[in-house]
């Protein structure tokens, strides 16, 4: 390839045979049959919707990785700074869709399939999930991808090829089943790099020694290597042929297919056992959301794709030929949540142990390098893990963050000599038994920059969990970076004919680009025409909902109703509880109603959806209730189409994209002070529906931004949550009259067998209520009658959802990532060259 491009000639020739963008449907077909034919062996005979699928994600692959070749011989060349994401989540959905919008071509692709006898909607979803995530936090790494290749940031994505992906939830008899999630069978979307592996360390000890100039020097030694080997998945930007690179680390054993020796012996299935230990490391995604559990092999993952990374960045450097002071310079890294706070000491290590530099020169570039962005102050989601465990499975990073920590509690004893307790407070490591290694206080630590999602959040961590932190670095290590949704998924595709419409107003799709357009919207909130089409739309996209629900439930639900959605994680602090002791209410008090009084009813439809974690007995306790209730309601003939209760399993990203364009209201209940930011609230108001929502994560900037007539908020405020907590654990805990009616009917049996929601109930009424569910059912149950009220009046409705849309431009992550760069990462965009790069090619 270099001699090739050694002349001209050559690189002309090449140019010519490189695939070109499709010029016609015809085009499109001839590609897409050539794969179906050849590459997947099919032919006309059994050409079916999958095997369609495969042929057009192949086609449009083709042209991916010709943008995807320039943009990386570009990078290289022009040789500037680089970001690099690591996120042990990427909750990337699907990818055709995305393709077929970013690199052009869509409708060609769609004449081209109807051509061939397909619809281009069937073909799209027969594509599997990538569902490399649990939730928020990988989500957000995916918008933050799209975002950053639609901007032309010189960026890659660092993640696990986990063999399975978040688990499928199916709802048997009521109950969370969790289902593998086998995703891998066919995936067109990956490229396999055998040759770009990366050998790790695992257990083994630690020799010092002097070396030849009388220096000490460690030497990490034995123990056992397990292989990384690189997936690569290319990430289109949308609007310029940036094409950037999420490089996914599979693991594998180091030693060779299997044991020749015991193979040779008979003794078989010993023989591969070594590579199924070693592939188990990248096997599976661990399922729990905002919850740490402490697994060895979850610290094995961890230290597995940060090693195997970070080699990959150093290797990467080390080509410049610069100093190593300039590393900086040229790498940003950002830890997505302390999961990659490993990659602090194994950078250290990589500097002082094998590249030879003292000790305050490679910290210094360690601190400039980094970038900490946290996601959570529930104490129950801060990672901490076991002195031991980390002394025996990686013996010389525990040294490195001893010292770490010996030099950092001697800069705060000698700034903060008077202060005692601080020390203690503030060590990496948690004098108790077992010693513990505090993850994000490495990670502030070793970073240079600590950032929030939302403001709230980022006030919070000042003064809570980082208060100490803030004493000793001042208030400007820490940072805020409001959280945002790609446009392009989460309005264009989830939602197009509301995306047409828009462009229809403003002229085209200029606000793909740039969301602040949107604001030329509210100069057609009072549009008779704009205000009736994009009613249909809602009404359509309901449509939509209400079939999934049909197809996959069996339950028919009134798309005039209002669609009122809770999807997400199930978790106590986002209080699905509340939402459906708040429907138990609403049905009781349906039950009482007088005919009349029925009639003045605005007809409802709750909608749940979301994964609970499979350990989490109380999230999967809701669950159940939801679907007990579900039974009960929607069995009832008082109540009919007043009241529709409906459990969407497995929710996930495709589905999200049915669900966000459908709803009236969207719920954002969390308990004030527990959701970080939250980034459903954005899309579900981006795609013209009303929040009911706490003062919460970045439902108070949503607020700031749309206006509080748009919004309905309710409940207690952050301040004043711990002196709630406290008055309950002290005798002054009063249960909400109306929760006790809901209370009593599910004792009565009303939902089934009332013992099996007893902990749910006894969390409130005899443990402490520690989520406030009590304490804020009345404001909410109250909100929710004014919702009931204010949408019998369409036409305010309509001009509140109008409102709400044309004011959601700050809530785009092309804001964020413009945010990281200028205030974290200190990267600039670099331009993509139309023919990838003038000149020879080394
Ligand atoms: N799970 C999925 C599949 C999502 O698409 C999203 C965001 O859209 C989330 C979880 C996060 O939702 P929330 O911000 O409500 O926690």
């Amino acid at each position: 390839l270099r001699r090739a491009f050694r002349n001209r000639r050559g690189q002309r020739e090449w140019n010519k045979y490189a695939p070109k963008p499709f010029e016609s449907a015809e085009e499109f077909e001839r590609e897409t049959v050539k794969h179906i034919e050849t590459t997947l062996a099919r032919s006309l005979y059994n050409c079916d919707e999958l095997a369609a699928y495969g042929g057009t994600a192949l086609a449009f692959r083709d042209r991916l990785v010709i943008d995807w070749n320039k943009t990386q011989q570009n990078q290289t060349f022009a040789d500037q700074k680089r970001v690099y994401y690591l996120s042990l989540e990427f909750l990337m959905g699907r990818a055709l869709d995305n393709a077929m919008l970013n690199v052009g071509h869509k409708e060609t692709a769609k004449q081209g399939l109807s051509d061939l006898g397909f619809r281009v909607e069937d073909i799209i979803t027969q594509e599997h999930d990538a569902a490399l995530g649990n939730g928020g936090l990988g989500r957000l790494a995916a918008c933050f991808l799209d975002s950053l290749a639609s901007l032309n940031y010189p960026a890659w994505g660092y993640g696990l090829r986990y063999r399975y992906g978040i688990f499928k939830q199916e709802i048997i008899d009521g109950y969370q089943v969790e289902v593998p999630d086998y995703w891998l069978d066919f995936n067109p979307w990956e490229f396999a790099r055998h040759d770009i592996t990366v050998d790790i360390q695992f257990y083994g000890h630690v020799n010092k020694y002097q070396d030849d100039e009388g220096k000490m020097v460690c030497s990490w030694e034995g123990g056992e290597i397990v292989q990384a080997v690189a997936f690569d998945v290319p990430i289109p930007g949308y609007g310029t042929p940036t094409t950037n690179n999420l490089r996914l680390w599979a693991s594998k054993a180091a030693s060779g297919e299997f044991d020749f020796q015991k193979f040779n012996s008979g003794e078989y299935e010993s023989s591969v056992a070594d590579q199924q230990r070693a592939e188990t490391i990248s096997a599976v995604l661990y399922p729990n959301d905002n919850l740490e559990r402490g697994k060895e092999l979850r610290l094995k993952q961890q230290y597995f794709w940060c090693a195997a990374s970070l080699y990959d960045i150093v290797r990467r450097f080390k080509k410049s030929k610069r100093p190593w002071k300039d590393f900086p310079n040229q790498v940003a890294i950002q830890l997505n949540d302390t999961h990659p706070t490993l990659a602090i000491p194994e950078l250290q290590r990589i500097l002082i142990d094998q590249e030879g530099l003292d000790w305050d020169e490679a910290w210094s570039i360690v601190q400039k390098t980094f970038g900490y962005t946290n996601h959570t102050v529930l104490p129950e989601a801060l990672e901490k893990w076991s002195v031991p465990l980390i002394q025996h499975l990686l013996p010389r990073h525990l040294q490195i963050i001893y010292d770490i920590n010996l030099n950092f509690l001697q800069y705060v004893e000698r700034n903060n000599p008077k202060d005692r307790d601080l020390l203690g407070r503030v060590s990496i490591i948690e004098e108790s038994n077992p010693k513990m290694v505090r993850m994000a206080y490495l990670a502030v630590i070793g970073s240079h920059k600590v950032n929030g999602v939302a403001e709230l959040h980022s006030d919070l961590i000042k003064t809570t969990i980082f208060k100490d932190f803030v004493k000793i670095y001042g208030p400007d290590k820490f940072a805020n970076v409001t959280n945002g949704i790609t446009p392009r998924r989460w309005l264009h595709q989830a939602n197009p004919r509301l995306s047409e419409l828009i462009a229809s107003k403003l002229g085209g799709y200029g606000f793909l680009k740039d969301l602040t357009l949107l604001h030329k919207l509210e100069a057609y909130v009072d549009d008779k025409d704009f205000r009736k089409e994009f009613q249909e739309i809602k009404y359509a996209n309901k449509v939509r909902l209400a079939r999934h629900i049909k197809e996959v439930t069996g339950v028919s639900v009134n798309p005039s109703a209002l669609f009122d959605i809770q999807v997400k994680r199930i978790h106590e602090y986002k209080r699905q509880q509340l939402n459906i002791f708040g429907v138990i209410h609403r049905y009781l008090a349906i039950k009482k109603m007088s005919p009349e009084e029925k009639k003045k009813m605005t007809p409802r439809v709750s909608i749940f959806g979301g994964k609970a974690a499979p350990g989490y007995w109380m999230a999967k306790t809701v669950i159940h209730l939801i679907n007990e209730v579900g039974r009960v309601v929607n069995a009832d003939k008082d109540v009919g189409d007043l009241l529709k209760v409906i459990f969407v399993e497995d929710y996930n990203v495709s589905k999200a994209e049915i669900i966000c364009p459908a709803s009236d209201i969207s719920e954002h209940i969390s308990t004030a002070g527990t959701e970080a930011s939250g980034t459903s609230n954005m899309k579900f108001v981006l795609n013209g529906g009303l929040i009911i929502g706490t003062c919460d994560g970045a439902n108070i900037e949503i607020t700031r931004e749309i206006g509080e007539n748009n919004i309905f908020l309710f409940g207690n405020l952050a301040e004043d949550v711990d002196e709630l907590r406290h008055a309950h654990l002290y005798g002054n805990f009063q249960l909400d009259k109306e929760l006790e009616s809901v209370f009593d009917a599910i004792r009565s049996g009303m939902f089934g067998d009332a013992g099996q929601f007893s902990a749910l109930v006894n969390g409130i009424v005899e443990h402490g209520d520690y989520y406030l569910v009590s304490d804020d059912f009345a404001s909410y149950c109250k909100t929710h009658d004014m919702i009931d009220e204010a949408y019998k009046d369409q036409e305010e409705w309509v001009t509140k959802c109008i409102t709400a849309v044309a004011r959601m431009g700050f809530f785009s992550s092309d804001r964020c990532i413009d945010e990281y760069a200028e205030m974290i990462w200190n990267v600039e965009p670099l331009q993509p060259k139309a023919d990838g790069v003038d000149g020879a090619n080394g």
